[in-house]
């Protein structure tokens, strides 16, 4: 048995009522209940998850012991699942379960036209709008000095051959509109100086549904800078 943090704990909370009168103290005690190894141990993992505090994790872990076994054991083998079998795309480095994903093998997709992303999560919003029917090209991260996450930490080679083997008419760059995104941009460009494919990148300014005066200047500037034809 192992103890989840004080067995034990005892607050003095003072009331601090009007002055001059006595200020009655109430003593609470807290009794934390001792967890199992493997119960302690569930609740560290689900903790590690992003998004997910130790209230989190110990709201889910108690979850998982009160539904059936077979329900809790679908998740397991669901993530096992994800582990073995998902693997990179040789061509764009998307999400796969084969050598190459769904969009690559897709002869419906416009063979012309390559969107560059960071990440696949960023493909999949992309999708999500229904708009796009061209290629990928994930980038797996994106260039963060800081961090120490250099150009050849990314599949930035991978996106150069790519295209220099010719048939993109246009390459859009839809890095994060970050200061590290638009860095990232800009060394793939600068790497692409030389090749006869027209490089654009995502409109930005104004969100639609937003009012002018509550923009910042650097969202008003890219917005008066992308101005649009009506
Ligand atoms: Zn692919």
């Amino acid at each position: 048995m192992r103890r989840w943090g004080t067995s034990w704990e005892t607050a003095r909370r003072t009331r601090l009522d009007r002055p001059g009168r006595r200020r009655p103290t109430v003593e609470i005690c807290l009794t934390v209940p001792e967890l199992t190894e493997s119960v302690a141990h569930l609740i560290d993992q689900l903790a590690r998850l992003p998004g997910i505090g130790k209230k989190s994790a110990e709201r889910l872990t108690y979850h998982l012991l009160r539904i059936p076994a077979a329900e809790a054991l679908a998740l397991a083998e669901a993530i096992r699942k994800v582990k073995e079998n998902i693997r990179y795309c040789r061509i764009c480095y998307n999400l796969a379960e084969e050598d190459e994903c769904a969009i690559c093998r897709d002869p419906k997709r416009q063979r012309d036209l390559l969107c560059v992303v960071e990440q696949p999560r960023d493909l999949i919003a992309l999708e999500q709008t229904g708009v796009y029917r061209g290629l990928y090209h994930v980038l797996l991260g994106r260039v963060a000095p800081l961090e120490g996450i250099g150009p050849d930490q990314l599949t930035i080679d991978a996106l150069v051959r790519r295209v220099r083997e010719g048939g993109f008419r246009e390459l859009i760059m839809a890095t994060n509109p970050t200061l590290e995104g638009d860095g990232t941009a800009l060394h793939v460009s600068n790497r692409l100086a030389d090749c006869p494919v027209r490089i654009t990148r995502l409109a930005r300014g104004i969100t639609t549904g937003s009012v002018l005066e509550f923009a910042n200047k650097e969202v008003l500037s890219d917005a008066l800078s992308g101005r649009q034809d009506f």
